[in-house]
Parts: C-alpha cells; structure tokens; sequence
C-alpha cells in the first residue's frame, strides 16, 4: 500500500466551520478536539482524511481501539451481515447467535487456564464500566472493600456515579509504587528497581501496622498506556501474582489498551506467562465499536444478580465487529507482527536519541510505543542507576512535537505523568513502508520543534 503524503493545506469553509461550531458548542472538558483540530470525514485503514482534503497517518487509532485500522473490510463485512439479517440491534443482555459467537471467539484467544474455567460478564460499553464490574465482583466475592492499585496508572472516569446513586462509597485504594525505569522513584532502575517496588507491596502488605487492610483486588495495567507507556517487566508481574495468590488478592489486570495483539502477544499477561483472576476488556475487542466486559475465573461468581446491571450491554454491531477483529487477529498472527514492527520501531527511534538529547527515553513494547521527551540543560531531576540523571520532562516541546507532526501528516497522542511523552498506538496493520514513515515524520517534526522559538517561550515551568 502506498503511503499517504500530506496534502497541502487546503481553504475549506466546511471544516474551519465545523472547528469553529465545536469550540463553541462543545465542553470545556472535550480532550483531543482541542490538540488535534481534524474533521475527519472519510478513513481506511491507517489514513484519515479530513474535510479540507488533507490526509493524516493516524497513530492515535481511537486511543489504541483500532487493531485493524479504520473501516477494515472484515469489520464492514461483520457488521452489514448483522444488519442485512434482521437481527435486532439491541437485546439489553439476552442471548443472541451474534453474542453466542463473540463469546466463543473470545474464549478461544484467553490464557487456557483461565478460558476453561471462566465466566463473562457484558458491561456498559465503556472500559471504565468494566473496570468498576471488576471492583464489584472482587468485593462481593472476598467481603473485602479497599483496592491495591499502582502509581501512574489509568482505569477511567466513573468515580462519581455509584456514589451519586446512593451506593457504597467506602472504597480506599493504597497506591504502590509501579517500576518505571527511566524515573525509578527509587534511584535504581531496572531490575533493581522493579524488585524494590515488589518488596515494599509485599512488605506493605504484611505489616501489621501498614495501616493498610487487607483489599479485595490488586488492579494493574501489563503495560501503561495513559500512563506514558511503562511496560511492567515481567519478573515483576509474576512477583504480583505470586503476592496475591498466597494472600488471597484477586488479581485484575487491566487489559483495555494492551489487548488484543497490541504488545506483541495476544493478551499482554502472556509475556509474563501469569494468569490473572480477572481481566477487564474493551477498545479493540469492539471492533472499533462500544464494547466492554470482564472476563473471570469462575470461583468469583458470587455477586446477585443485576448486580451490575445497564441498558447497553448488548450492541450486537459491536460484537460482530469484535468477533470478526479477534478472528482476524488471530488467523493473521499480528500481535506477532505487532511485536517484530514495534521492535524495529523502538530500535529506530533509540538510534534518534544520539542526535537529539531531547529524547530521554524511548520505550514500549510491540505497537505501544513512547517517546519521552526532555529538557537536557535544565538541571538533572531523577537519578536512576541504569540510565544515569534523567533531566526535567519537557511537555512544551512534546506538545510542539506533536503539532508539528499534525504538519506533516502525522497523528499522534501525549502522556505520561507530565504529558512529555510522544505516544505511538498504531494499528496492528501497519505496512513496512508506513512504519517508516510514520518514523521519518517524527524526527523531522521533533527536529523542527528543537528549532522553533515557541519551545521556550511556551514553556514556563516544567517540573
Ligand atoms: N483502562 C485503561 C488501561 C485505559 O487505557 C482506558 C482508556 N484509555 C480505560 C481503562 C478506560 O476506558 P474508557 O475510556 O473506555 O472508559
């Protein structure tokens, strides 16, 4: 396929109204609107193309829902056979062939262990919904209310609703620390570093006088995304499962961003080889459309029923497009490919850092990529034994990056803890030639940002 070039900017009444109607319509609170200002019209496979006739790579995918990229034509397919068959759309949770297959498709891609002992609960459509599922179901299931959850981590946005229905609003979270290696939080890095975080969850744990009551569930991301691209090594995760089995923790891993092929294996817990009590499942298990469950092992069904209960649990378009992305996913062998791209990906992008001491890091694993970029004159503020000083993050030019990149044809989103972080979330689809491209756009743009006088003035404080 060939790569798209980017179309020179065109003047369209259309998409300069479309912008200007949304900024005054929309929310304060709207997100990517704001950084990527695209009125996307028409999109396949990794080209969106915007209402003035430009053409974007897109990086973002949907914050990392698109495993096949836009409009792929199996998802088409799926979805206009649901339709052309008179199905109907919405069953709230009752049984359909449609779902009947999603289920099966799923179950077929999960860790042995856990598929062969495992139950499925549809939740509202959003990751968020289901992250809140997995709660419910560890505290019905132990008696137990507070969670362990790590630094740096996202599971979503619904903190609120239960509280605001009159439900239980006693739920204490005890953070631990994640291993991170650029910034260990404590001086160490690497090995050393993880194993450190490991000892003080367990040590935490069981200290009488912690202050920390035993939790229901230990939730954690196998890589984090939001978080700015941290994968957990895998020593470390299998230390987690081992600290929860003897302890009676139901572990839940959040697999929202990292699933389906995403970080070279099906699943992201398969490189570590653990089984986790719960798995919590949306974005790419969609299709590209609204979908959310928790898979667990069986031994945890001890909730009521309606105990999670919602009007959209059933999108039978989303589980065609789902069971169709799985299939693919799976026939196809991309997380495979997924992990040998990302590789190549990381490797090119490592070799940038040479020429370009604003990239402090560049880590990721498989198409889950993130480059952190740094102010190197500015006074050193981590020190980790592996990578030496790690200087300030700097989010002035990371935003400048991803403009630029916007310029050249190229999506791209920002994370971690102090948005520095040039994140890479493409399909699994990717060509050779796009990944290259997708590489070329990025060095020019941060080359052109390095340049740019708005980097400094822009900056203020950066810690
Ligand atoms: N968990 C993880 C790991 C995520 O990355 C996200 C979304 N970025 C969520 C949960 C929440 O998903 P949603 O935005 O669909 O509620």
């Amino acid at each position: 396929m060939a790569v798209t070039e980017p179309a020179p900017v065109a003047a369209s009444p259309a998409h300069e109204g479309i912008l200007r109607r949304q900024a005054l319509r929309e929310s304060a609170a709207r997100t990517y609107a704001r950084s990527l200002p695209i009125v996307p019209v028409r999109a396949r496979g990794m080209t969106i193309e915007g209402a003035d006739g430009r053409r974007y790579l897109d990086c973002l995918s949907g914050a990392g829902t698109l495993a096949l990229g836009h409009n792929h034509p199996v998802v088409l397919e799926a979805i206009r056979k649901v339709i052309d068959s008179g199905a109907p759309l919405h069953v709230l949770d009752l049984a359909t062939p449609v779902k009947d297959a999603f289920t099966t498709e799923l179950f077929a891609t999960l860790p042995r262990e856990l598929a062969d002992n495992a139950r499925i609960q549809f939740c509202g459509p959003a990751g968020t919904d289901a992250v809140e599922a997995a709660f419910k179901l560890t505290r019905a299931a132990s008696g137990r209310s507070e969670l362990l959850a790590f630094t740096g981590a996202y599971h979503g946005m619904t903190a609120g609703a239960l509280a605001a229905s009159g439900g239980a609003t006693d739920v204490r979270v005890t953070r631990l620390p994640f291993p991170q290696n650029y910034r260990c939080p404590f001086g160490a890095g690497g090995e050393r570093g993880a194993d450190i975080a490991a000892h003080w969850t367990e040590y935490l744990l069981d200290d009488p006088r912690s202050g920390v009551p035993a939790p229901a569930a230990m939730i954690l991301e196998p890589v984090q995304g939001e978080g700015g691209v941290n994968p957990a090594p895998d020593g470390w995760m299998r230390r987690m499962r081992e600290i929860t089995q003897e302890r009676s923790i139901a572990l839940i891993a959040d697999e929202v961003q990292t699933g389906v092929g995403r970080t070279g294996t099906f699943w992201a817990v398969e490189h570590s080889g653990i089984v986790p009590d719960v798995m919590v499942l949306s974005k790419a298990i969609g299709g590209s459309l609204p979908l959310a469950v928790i898979v667990y092992r069986s031994e945890l069904d001890l909730w009521p029923p309606g105990a999670h209960a919602g009007t959209f649990r059933g999108n039978q378009l989303a589980m065609a497009a789902g069971a169709a992305t799985l299939a693919y996913v799976r026939e196809n062998g991309l997380a495979e490919r997924a992990g040998t791209l990302g590789a190549r990906m990381i490797a090119r992008l490592q070799a940038l850092s040479a020429d370009h001491p604003s990239i402090g890091d560049v880590r990721g694993r498989g198409l889950m990529i993130g480059i952190e970029l740094v102010d190197p004159g500015a006074e050193p503020l981590d020190v980790t034994a592996e990578n030496g000083s790690a200087p300030p993050p700097d989010p002035a030019l990371a935003a400048a990056v991803q403009q630029e990149c916007l310029h050249r044809g190229l999506i791209v989103e920002l994370g971690g803890r102090h948005s520095a972080v040039v994140r890479l979330l493409p399909p699994l689809t990717l060509t050779d030639e796009q990944a290259t491209a997708v590489v070329d756009r990025l060095a020019d743009a941060l080359r052109a940002a390095e340049r740019s006088s708005y980097r400094r003035a822009a900056a203020g404080p950066t810690r």
